[in-house]
């Protein structure tokens, strides 16, 4: 005859053994979500644990041996303390589960109610401690036989607590999960709760426990089913903000390859303006946290069969119905973020907008990579028009981006086949009309035209193509001065232009000095010009750099002085023979411009640094630079830049009316 107290009894021991194979089995397999894993096997370890101890108590009841006794005693309170931790591992998991953490930090999600789990759980703790000794949760009276104390009802309440909580989590974030995980995952508190109060009307069975033990195998049965699936999603998904990362949607376009409904979309390339000047002030770590914020605000103009996602750092990618493009690009314009400030603790809030770059995809047959290049070229286009909000893919675009790819090739060739040549800009000493030294700047025979820096100059700054332009300018100086001083022509210092990117290569004060010495001609008459840049990282490789120079003879220029944030800094750090004043200043369009350039004479006279103002058009500037000790003109008001002929001329007769 079998009666409920082996029923139960079995019960017990049945689910001790689930949970500890569930365990042992998971703990033995590969899995990419470590800490969940972990968790889930801890979650059932403990279960199991807890289900053996709840066993043996039955088991030993009514035995008075000491050793029976002293179990008893052992695996009651075992029992206690492990629905605690089993609470905490409940905890644990749904944390991970819905925000992939579990911690204490200031922008952990729910964390009040992690730190009220936290709390309640040491409290539960100290409570079954005190039990021990005073009985306020049960005893064993004289006859060892397990009585309920006056507290009794605190034990189950306090985890109760705790697991309400917790799964008061899963109900807020109800949309982040299907119904039947929503089920499973508080089955943790309903199955406990309904056995709970049975076990209150009948007084002397274990079905609580045995319920939790059945939610804690659901939950793991759920967790394993669901795992390929998750973990999927996890690859498709960008950690920092939860949107889509590039597999995600390029695959989403690659689904829709060749469908009609494909041509139904737009594509929005888009990035968060001045997003660097966020991190300069509030940090990288805040920085990410509004990132994350923006994706939270963002998403929830998508549609579900629309799609969005973070590209790489302010980068985003929107794939939106064409009829939900002007709403989408609308919010773009403006996107207030709050976020709370890792540093102060406190709320704090930016306001942000967004260039985008769209294609209103035009045809099936694209692979999502295309596409996405498609709307990256409209939002290049945009970023370099910078007036514009929004820049549509056109015919024209893609016209030019084809120029743009023709024209790198072609640059490449020239490179090789010797087609930049050095014009040179005379710099003339204003109270003697002398010439006391000259720019060389490239030019490009290209086609039978001379193209001027402005067509080709951006395209090679990205690129090692203008550390290569640099050599074959500077080779090129060298050998005509060589020329010329053969030929008995008197030749001033000339400057030659070298690009910060060289300044990446240990190597270029000895590769600049061989080029020198190889041409024969005394190291005084060439100059090197560096222009300042916004990159203050930097100082400290221009300083090693000049420095260099200076070691082996040259001297070094520093170019458009006063255009970058920068200028006094670079003045202060490194010993330059020459400024040269950004055209900018010289013009004196500007009221204040007078008061700038009077400084920088003076700061130059000061610390013993030539000056040569550049870009001098007028009769009046050189008048007025002459009253502020500024001498040394560059500017078409006495030459443009000449060509080798042109210049060989000037060299023969290098004065001029001032
Ligand atoms: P930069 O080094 O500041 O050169 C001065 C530019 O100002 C030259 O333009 C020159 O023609 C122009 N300029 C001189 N006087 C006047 C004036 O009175 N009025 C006006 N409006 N402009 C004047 P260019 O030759 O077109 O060169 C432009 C820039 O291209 C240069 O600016 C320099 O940064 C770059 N560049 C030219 N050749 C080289 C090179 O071989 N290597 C590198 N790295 N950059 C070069
Ligand atoms: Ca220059
Ligand atoms: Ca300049």
């Amino acid at each position: 005859m079998i009666d409920a107290f082996s029923i139960q009894i079995s019960f017990l021991i049945y689910e001790a053994v689930f949970c500890l194979l569930a365990a042992l089995v998971y703990a033995a397999s590969t899995d990419k979500l470590k800490l969940r894993k972990r968790i889930v096997v801890g979650l059932n370890i403990a279960c199991s644990a807890m289900l053996v101890c709840e066993y043996s108590f039955y088991a030993y009841k009514g035995s008075k041996t000491p050793l029976d006794v002293a179990i008893m005693y052992i695996v009651n309170a075992a029992v206690y303390y492990l629905i605690i931790i089993l609470m905490f591992f409940y905890a644990m998991l749904i944390s991970v589960r819905l925000f992939e953490r579990f911690d204490l930090k200031k922008d952990m999600p729910c964390r009040k109610r992690i730190i009220a789990v936290y709390i309640i759980a040491i409290v539960g703790i100290a409570l079954v401690t005190i039990s021990q000794f005073n009985g306020i949760y049960y005893y064993f009276d004289e006859n060892n036989v397990y009585q309920r104390g006056p507290l009794f009802s605190l034990a189950t309440l306090v985890p109760t607590l705790g697991t309400i909580l917790v799964a008061s989590m899963v109900i807020q974030f109800r949309e982040k999960m299907s119904l039947s995980q929503l089920f499973v995952l508080i089955s943790y508190l309903i199955f406990p709760l309904a056995g709970g109060v049975i076990q209150v009307l009948f007084y002397g069975n274990s079905l609580l426990n045995i319920c939790i033990g059945l939610s804690v195998l659901l939950m793991f049965f759920e967790n394993v089913v669901n795992k390929e699936k998750e973990v999927i999603k996890a690859s498709k998904t960008e950690v920092r903000t939860g949107l889509a990362n590039e597999h995600g949607y390029i695959e989403w376009l690659n689904s829709m390859k060749g469908k009609r409904d494909l041509m139904d979309y737009a594509v929005v390339f888009f990035d968060l303006r001045k997003f660097s000047d966020i991190n300069r002030s509030y940090g990288i770590e805040n920085g990410n946290r509004v990132l994350a914020a923006f994706g939270n605000i963002m998403i929830k103009y998508i549609n579900k069969d629309e799609i969005l996602g973070r590209q790489f750092g302010n980068q985003f990618v929107a794939i939106v119905r064409k009829h939900n493009l002007d709403a989408f690009l609308k919010v773009l314009k403006q996107i207030d973020v709050s976020f709370t400030d890792i540093l102060t603790g406190q709320e704090a809030q930016v306001s942000l907008s967004a260039r985008a770059g769209v294609y209103m995809i035009d045809r099936t047959d694209l692979a999502g990579e295309d596409i996405l290049v498609f709307a990256g070229q409209a939002l290049s286009t945009a970023k370099a028009k910078k007036a514009d909000d929004v820049v549509w893919l056109t015919q024209e675009i893609i016209d030019s981006i084809a120029d743009q790819k023709k024209l790198e090739s072609e640059i490449r060739n020239g490179l090789i086949n010797n087609e930049f040549r050095p014009f040179y800009q005379p710099k003339v000493n204003s109270s003697t009309g002398m010439m006391c030294g000259a720019e060389a700047l490239s030019r490009w025979y290209h086609n039978g035209e001379v193209l001027a820096p402005g067509r080709y100059i951006p395209i090679m700054e990205p690129t090692d193509a203008i550390c290569k332009l640099d050599f074959c300018i500077l080779k090129a100086t060298c050998e005509d001065i060589a020329k010329w001083l053969k030929e008995g022509i008197r030749v001033p210092q000339i400057s030659v232009n070298i690009s910060r990117r060289n300044l990446d290569d240990p190597n270029i004060v000895k590769n600049i000095d061989e080029v020198v010495t190889g041409a024969g001609i005394p190291k005084d008459l060439i100059e090197i010009e560096v222009t300042e840049n916004k990159d203050e990282a930097a100082i400290s490789v221009l300083k090693n750099f000049v420095d260099s120079l200076h070691e082996l003879g040259y001297k070094a220029s520093i170019d458009d002085f006063g255009s970058a944030s920068s200028s006094l800094m670079l003045l202060r750090e490194i010993n330059f023979d020459t400024l040269k004043i950004d055209k900018g200043f010289v013009d004196l369009a500007k009221q204040k411009d007078l008061a700038i350039l009077t400084h920088i004479a003076k700061i130059g006279k000061e610390l013993h640094v030539d000056i040569v103002a550049e870009g001098v058009e007028h009769k009046e500037q050189i008048k007025t630079l002459d009253n502020l000790g500024v001498n040394v003109i560059q500017g078409f008001y006495f030459d443009r830049p000449l060509s080798h002929d042109d210049m060989t001329e000037r060299l023969k007769s290098p004065v001029y009316d001032v």
